[in-house]
């Protein structure tokens, strides 16, 4: 039997319209959440997703300031722009581009945005937040995933979930999300012996690693919730996920696209955390 599709365009369109109300009640109060975009250099890749967000933020009343830097720019100057922005009380939100071009310290720069203006949930105040379970700014992509299986009622209590990937911006939030719903997490990584063996093992199976059709039909589980975050271009200019979409579908119950899955979730989130900021600069309560 093919599965349900997860359709992350659907649900994220559901949470933009919710934020629009949100934000159209905010600019009636006099408050107009902002979000300010620091673009350094001229990769193609990462003016493509500040266009995207722009385009978002445009669409939903959110002001959106990119803020393109060459990429001759040293440390000190970046820092000196994240400050000014971190003083701005019209600004809600920050988010630093990545990849930084090289010779440019990312960590210095991350830690260096305002935990009360860190939509991106990267910073260490946002992220000691997430392993306290406290509420806090939540990365964005992890937060799409829990978004997700929320919406097809796909409660990970007692559930059997299984991660593959570990990094900061995906695969460590999203197994403690899935943590604090209840599940049994297991993370796997580059250095796990037997990737199929434990994903076998996974109600819930998330991969979140960059390499097309890593996971194949036969490492599903029947059954399964499968998000698939990864995303690739193939042989053929297409883009794909790590999940061998085709085959998984005829055992997992329910899969996530791609695209068309994590994707579009990703920057919804984002302007949650943006109309979150805009609240709490406000002392509005927020819903976390
Ligand atoms: P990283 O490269 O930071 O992390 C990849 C992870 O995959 C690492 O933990 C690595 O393990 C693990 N890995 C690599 N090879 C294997 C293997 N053979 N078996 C098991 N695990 C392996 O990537 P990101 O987390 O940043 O991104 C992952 C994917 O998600 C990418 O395709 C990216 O483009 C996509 N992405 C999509 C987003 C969206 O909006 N949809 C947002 C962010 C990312 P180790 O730690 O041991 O090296």
């Amino acid at each position: 039997m093919a599965a349900e599709l997860i359709d992350g365009k659907k649900v994220s369109a559901e949470i933009r319209e919710k934020l629009k109300g949100e934000i159209a009640d905010l600019k009636s109060k006099g408050i107009e959440p902002c979000l300010s975009v620091v673009l350094v250099g001229e990769n193609k890749a990462s003016q493509k997703y500040v266009a995207s967000k722009e385009k978002t933020c445009n669409a939903l009343g959110i002001k959106s300031i990119a803020h393109k830097i060459p990429d001759t720019t040293t440390q000190a100057e970046l820092i000196a722009v994240v400050d000014r922005l971190n003083a701005d009380p019209a600004v809600h939100g920050i988010l630093v581009q990545l990849p930084l071009p090289k010779g440019l310290d990312e960590k210095e720069v991350m830690n260096r945005i305002s935990p009360s203006k860190d939509v991106d949930g990267f910073g260490p105040d946002s992220l000691g937040k997430l392993m306290l379970d406290e509420p806090g700014f939540l990365p964005c992509t992890p937060h799409g995933a829990m978004k997700m299986l929320e919406a097809y009622n796909i409660d990970p209590g007692g559930k059997h979930a299984v991660v593959v990937g570990r990094s900061i911006i995906v695969g460590k939030p999203l197994a403690l999300l899935l943590l604090q719903k209840h599940a049994t997490v297991t993370i796997c990584h580059s250095r796990t012996p037997n990737l199929k063996e434990e994903c076998l093992k996974a109600d819930i199976l998330c991969v979140a690693v960059g390499r097309a059709k890593m996971i194949t039909g036969d490492m599903v589980k029947e059954g399964a919730a499968v998000i698939d975050v990864g995303i690739n271009v193939n042989e053929e200019g297409k883009i794909v996920g790590d999940v061998d979409f085709d085959a998984a579908k005829e055992r997992a119950a329910y899969i996530t696209p791609v695209p068309g899955g994590a994707g579009p979730m990703t920057i919804a989130m984002l302007m949650y955390n943006t109309v979150m900021s805009a609240k709490m600069a406000n002392n509005l309560p927020v819903d976390m």
